[in-house]
Parts: structure tokens; sequence; C-alpha cells
């Protein structure tokens, strides 16, 4: 059996995910980018590949994604994070049905990616610009707050009355905001409850530049949040589909997109 690896370097986390020639799903890890990307990469291949009992040999083809890419030079072929991002939300939303608009949000960007009937990427929109509205910004907020990026879906639901209003635009006087509203003596819980709502209607205003078509995934790592889910679902007036597990989406499209290349290349059956 021919295994294939899909190697998501991004900004903040490196996702590797690898498929079987039925393009199913066989194991994924992740872990922090650093500022050793190469190496990072690496590391968590071998060990994703120890776990699974399996040797490099047993990879037939590798396709690398995201921010840091071009870095892997040992990948057979590299591709845009939108295109894998769209062919792992398909395969992964399959149960779900048919998607036409993907969320996205990462460590230091958010997309907002409109597809076709077909899965095909017919437009997106992205915020690279400003860390508010990424995962950076949720991270500072939690670190501010004394608490993990885990625990801020829980404390979003235990808020009370009116969500908070955060109005800074800009990541760092949000978080001066933030220690003002904690001066006052709001709760931590309103508080994460305010920061997810500021977050959603950044969200919602950048999947409004795509159009919002039914059919809505959201992915990348914050999507693990629930309290942002429900902010997000709140503002866009919409139920959105989260993945079993979202941060790894755009590697599982780079393993699968693997599988075609390697198929198209060999024109072999490889199963
Ligand atoms: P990138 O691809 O840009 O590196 P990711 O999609 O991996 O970004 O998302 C990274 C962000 O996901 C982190 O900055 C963090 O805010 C968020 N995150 C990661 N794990 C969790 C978790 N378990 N719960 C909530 N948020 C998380």
């Amino acid at each position: 059996m021919k295994y294939f690896a899909g190697i998501d370097i991004g900004s903040t986390a490196i996702k590797i995910t690898i498929v079987d020639a039925d393009k199913k799903l066989v194991g994924s890890k992740t872990s922090g980018s650093g500022s050793m990307f190469y190496k990072y990469a690496h590391e968590t291949l071998d060990t994703l590949l120890a776990e699974l009992s399996l040797t490099r040999d047993a990879i037939a083809y590798t396709v690398a994604t995201g921010y840091g890419r071009k870095i892997f030079k040992e990948a057979d072929e590299n591709i845009s994070e939108i295109t894998a991002n769209a062919i792992g939300a398909v395969a992964a939303a399959r149960e779900f049905g048919s998607i036409k608009t993907i969320i996205n949000i990462g460590g230091q960007d958010s997309k907002a990616i409109s597809l076709d009937d077909e899965g095909n990427v017919v437009n997106f929109a992205m915020n690279d610009r400003c860390a508010a509205g990424t995962g950076k910004f949720l991270d500072a907020c939690a670190m501010n707050l004394e608490i993990s990026v885990e625990e801020l879906g829980e404390k979003h639901f235990s808020a009370t009355g009116t969500p908070l209003s955060i109005n800074s635009t800009c990541a760092v006087f949000a978080e001066s905001e933030i220690i003002g509203l904690l001066g006052n003596s709001h709760s931590v819980e309103d508080i994460v409850c305010g920061v997810h709502y500021s977050i959603a209607k950044r969200i919602v205003k950048l999947v409004k530049r795509v159009g919002v078509k039914e059919g809505i995934y959201f992915d990348g790592g914050p999507a693990l949040n629930q309290g942002l889910v429900h902010a997000i679902e709140n503002e866009l007036g919409k139920k959105i589909f989260i993945p079993p597990y979202p941060q790894i989406t755009t590697s599982l499209g780079a393993a699968i997109m693997g599988v075609d290349s390697y198929a198209y290349q060999n024109l072999e059956n490889i199963s």
C-alpha cells in the first residue's frame, strides 16, 4: 500500500496528514512552527511516521502547502493553501453536503473562500495585514487574561448579559483595551465573549466580500474554539459546519492532491 503526505507549514503550526491511496485519512500530527520551520516539519513528519509504524519509503508522494511550503524542498510538489484548503474542505465536509463558502482563521491571517458546485475556488478574500481577526489575536487575549486558548470556548458560554464591545481595530490597542476592561471589574468570561464577537464581526465582513453562499464551512485552529464558532454563527445568522479536525483540513487537501498527482504522473492504478 502506498501513502501520501500533505505538509502544511503555517505561520503558527505545522500540520502533517497522511492518507492512503483511497484518500482515506491514516493519521495526522500538529506541532508549533517555531522559528525553525524546516527542522520542525521534518521532526513532525518523522514522529508521525513512527506513530503509524511507517518509514519515509512508504510515502509515494509529498505535497507541501502553507506559508512556509517552499522551504520543504523534499516535497514532490507545492500548492497554495487556498487550493489545498478547498480540496481538504470538500473531502472533510462530504457527510455534511456540498460546501460553498470556507472561512479559515489561521495563526496570522484569515480567509474567506468561495467555491462553485464542483468545489473549485471561484473567489477569495484575505486579511493578512492585521492581527485582529486571527489566531494571534486570540493567543494574545488569552495571555492577557491568563488563560489558555483551549479555555476560551468554555469561558464564552459562561458570559452574562450583552457581549462587551471591543472597539480597537488593532491587536496591540485591543490588548490595552482588555487590560482596561479587567481594571473596570469586567469578568474574564464577558471579555472573552466580547473578543469573540469582535473577531466574528470582522470575519463576517470578510465573508461578505466573496458572498455568503449556503454550505458554510469553518476551519483552521481557531475553529476548535466553540465560543468563536457560536459568535460567528450569530453574526452571520447561519449555521456553519465544523469538521472533526478543523486544524488539519489544508494538510488533508495537500495529501489528497498528492494521490491525484502521483496517479497522473505515473499513469498507474495505485490502490
Ligand atoms: P496557521 O496555519 O496559520 O499556522 P492554524 O490554523 O494552525 O494557523 O491556527 C493556529 C491558531 O489556532 C493558534 O494561534 C490558536 O489561536 C488556535 N488554536 C490552536 N489550537 C487551539 C485549541 N485547541 N483551541 C482553540 N484555539 C486553538
